[in-house]
C-alpha cells in the first residue's frame, strides 16, 4: 500500500520484516483510556497504529486501558469505538480491555513479590510522594522495602480480599529508590480502590497501574511494535523491567513518537472534561471541540483527517501544527466532493422593478467540474436577497460588486443595475431597487454588457430561512492556561447568522455544501430539520496560508 511513507517507525518495521524478526507479522494496538472522547491527537496515533498494520498486512487491537474505575465508563467505550470506525479503521476481533487481563496481571504481581521484586508498602500516598525525591535529588527507601516476601504476599492477598481501606497499602516494585529516573524509584504497581468497575463490577478492589499493565497486555497480545508518545520515553526502562522480571517469553519493543499539538485549543482529556462539565461547550461533540465527535459534527470528513495525519507525518520532533494546516486539508477534501449551492447569510432585499413575470426556473450545476453530480433548479423572481456585503455605497478601491448606479451579474441569472437605495429610519440600507436586463440571461446572453462582478443570490419568494452557525477558535490564546481555562476562552467562538438558502439545498439528502463565495457548510447532525435548516460552517473558502509552509510534501 502506502510505500511512500518513510518515517522512522515504518523504516524500523521494514527492517524487522526484512530480517525475519516478526514470525507473527506486524501487530499493533491503539490503547485509549475510556475516560473521555478521542481528539485529533488520538487520530494521529490511530492512523499510525492502524495504518502500519494495514500497510504490512498485520493486525491491530483496539485495547481499552481501563484500570481506573473512578473515571472510566461505557459511554466513553462506545464513543471511542464509534470514532475509530468513523475514521475508517477496523480492529482485529472484538476490542480488548486491560480488565480482561486482571487475573494474569495479578498472577504476575504475586510472581514479582515471590521473587523479591515487589513489596507491599504501607506509607501513605503523601509519604510516598515525599520520599520519592525530585529530579535533582534521589529518593529515600521506604521503611517497608525489606519486608519479607511472605509478609508482602499475605498483605497483598488480603488487599485483594478487601480487608483494607483505600490508601492503607500499595504494591511497589523493588527497583532503586535512588535511580536517576524517577519512574524507577520503586514505582507503585497496585493500589486499593473500592469502586465498581464498568466491566468487572465489584470483583476487584485492587487495580494495577498503567506502567505495570501496559507492557504485560502488549506482551500477552503479541504486539510487535508498541507505539506511544514521547512522554513515555522515561517509562520505557520500567516497561522493560517488568517484562524482564516476570515469566514472559515475549517482549515487545516500545517506540516513541511526538504528540500532535494544536494551538488555540486543549487536548488533555482532563481539560476537555472540564469544558464539558462546566458547560463552556454544548458537549463532547460541540463543533468547536478538537474531539473527533466535534470535528465530525463540524462537518470534517474522515478522509480529511486521515490526509492531515499522513501529511504531518511521524517523528520525534515537536509536532505543534498550525490550525490553518488542518483547515487546508479539510478544504482540499471538500473542494472536489461538496456540491455547490447558493445561500445568503446576511440578507439585503432586492426588488427588480421591471420584472413583471410570475417567476421562472433557472438551472446551475451542483459542481462546476463534476458533471456527474448533475444540475439543480433554482427559481428566480422579482424579489431577491443578496449578501449585504455585496453592496456598498462607499466602495473601497477595486470593489467589483454592486454600487449605486452600477451593474453586477447574478450567478446563473441575469445582470442587474442598482437604481435606488432605500434606507430605514435609522439610515441603514434596507432595500435595493434594481432593473434587470432581460436579454442577459446566463447561457443566452445577448446584452453585450460585461459587468466585472458576479454575486450570489436567492429568490426571496422561494428561499428557506436557515440558521448558520459560524465558529471561531475556542480559545483567545495559543496556549490556554490549564488553571484558568474559562478566562482564556474566546467569547466570540460561536456566531449565528440568520440567512436564506435555495430550496434545493434543504431538499437534498447531501449534508455538506459549498455555499458559493461563502464557505463550506454542513447540516448540523443534531439541530437541522428540512423545514428549519441549521448549518455549521465547516471552513472558509480560502485562507492566506500556503501549503508549502508546513507538512512533509
Ligand atoms: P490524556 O493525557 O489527555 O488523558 P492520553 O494520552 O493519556 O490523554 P490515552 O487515552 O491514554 O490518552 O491515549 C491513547 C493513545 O493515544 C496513547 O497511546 C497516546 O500516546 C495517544 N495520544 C494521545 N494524545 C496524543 C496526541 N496529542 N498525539 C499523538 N498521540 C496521542
Ligand atoms: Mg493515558
Amino acid at each position: 500500500m502506502s510505500d511512500d511513507l518513510r518515517d522512522f517507525i515504518r523504516n524500523r518495521i521494514r527492517a524487522d520484516v526484512a530480517a525475519g524478526r516478526l514470525p507473527h507479522g506486524v501487530v499493533t494496538r491503539f490503547p485509549p483510556e475510556p475516560n473521555g472522547y478521542l481528539h485529533i491527537g488520538h487520530a494521529k496515533s490511530i492512523c499510525l497504529n492502524f495504518g502500519v498494520a494495514e500497510e504490512f498486512d498485520g493486525r491491530t487491537f483496539l485495547r481499552f486501558d481501563d484500570t481506573n474505575p473512578l473515571r472510566e465508563g461505557e459511554e466513553f467505550v462506545e464513543a471511542i469505538r464509534r470514532d475509530v470506525e468513523w475514521l475508517g479503521f477496523h480492529w482485529t476481533g472484538e476490542p480488548t480491555f486491560a480488565s480482561d487481563y486482571f487475573p494474569q496481571l495479578y498472577h504476575f504481581a504475586e510472581q514479582l513479590i515471590e521473587r523479591g521484586k515487589a513489596y507491599v508498602c504501607s506509607l501513605t500516598a503523601e509519604e510516598i510522594r515525599a520520599s520519592r525525591g525530585t529530579l535533582t535529588e534521589p529518593g529515600t527507601p521506604s521503611p517497608y522495602r525489606d519486608r519479607p516476601a511472605d509478609e508482602s504476599l499475605d498483605l497483598f492477598r488480603r488487599m485483594k480480599a478487601g480487608e483494607f481501606q483505600g490508601g492503607a497499602h500499595v504494591l511497589r516494585a523493588r527497583i532503586d529508590p535512588a535511580s536517576p529516573n524517577v519512574n524507577m524509584r520503586d514505582p507503585v504497581l497496585y493500589r486499593i480502590r473500592h469502586a465498581t468497575h464498568h466491566r468487572t463490577g465489584d470483583d476487584w478492589c485492587i487495580y494495577p497501574m498503567y506502567d505495570f499493565t501496559h507492557c504485560i497486555c502488549d506482551a500477552l497480545e503479541g504486539i510487535s511494535h508498541s507505539l506511544c508518545t514521547l512522554e513515555f520515553e522515561d517509562h520505557r526502562p520500567l516497561y522493560d523491567w517488568v517484562l524482564d522480571n516476570i515469566d514472559m517469553n515475549y517482549h515487545p519493543p516500545q517506540i516513541e513518537f511526538s504528540r500532535l499539538g494544536l494551538p488555540f485549543t486543549v487536548m488533555s482529556k482532563r481539560q476537555l472534561t472540564t469544558l464539558v462539565a462546566n458547560g463552556h461547550v454544548s458537549g463532547w461533540d460541540d463543533p468547536r471541540m478538537p474531539t473527533l465527535a466535534g470535528l465530525r459534527r463540524r462537518g470534517y470528513r474522515p478522509e480529511a483527517i486521515r490526509e492531515f495525519c499522513r501529511r504531518i507525518g511521524v517523528s520525534k520532533a515537536d509536532n505543534l501544527v498550525e490550525v490553518e494546516f488542518l483547515e487546508f486539508c479539510v478544504r482540499n477534501d471538500l473542494e472536489s466532493t461538496a456540491p455547490r449551492a447558493m445561500a445568503v447569510l446576511n440578507p439585503l432585499p432586492v426588488t427588480l422593478t421591471n420584472y413583471d413575470g410570475e417567476g421562472e426556473t433557472l438551472t446551475g450545476p451542483w459542481h462546476p467540474q463534476q458533471a456527474a453530480m448533475g444540475q439543480r433548479d433554482m427559481t428566480f423572481s422579482r424579489d431577491l436577497y443578496i449578501e449585504r456585503e455585496d453592496f456598498s455605497d462607499n466602495p473601497p478601491r477595486k470593489y467589483r460588486r454592486l454600487v449605486p448606479g452600477g451593474m453586477v451579474r447574478l450567478r446563473y441569472g441575469y445582470i442587474i443595475e442598482c437604481e435606488e437605495v432605500v434606507r430605514d429610519s435609522a439610515g441603514e440600507v434596507s432595500e435595493l431597487r434594481c432593473r434587470y436586463v432581460p436579454e442577459s440571461k446566463s447561457g443566452s446572453d445577448t446584452s453585450g454588457l460585461k459587468p466585472k462582478g458576479v454575486i450570489h443570490w436567492v429568490d426571496a419568494n422561494a428561499a428557506i430561512a436557515a440558521e448558520v452557525r459560524n465558529f471561531d477558535r475556542l480559545f483567545r490564546v495559543p496556549a490556554p492556561a490549564g488553571d484558568n481555562l474559562a478566562g482564556d476562552l474566546n467569547p466570540n467562538s460561536l456566531h449565528t447568522d440568520h440567512g436564506f438558502i435555495e430550496p434545493a439545498i434543504a431538499a437534498s439528502p447531501e449534508t455538506r455544501f459549498q455555499f458559493e463565495r461563502t464557505g463550506y457548510f454542513v447540516k448540523d447532525s443534531e439541530l437541522h430539520h428540512p423545514e428549519r435548516p441549521v448549518f455549521n460552517r465547516i471552513v472558509s473558502l480560502r485562507d492566506s496560508w500556503k501549503p508549502k509552509a508546513q507538512g512533509q510534501d
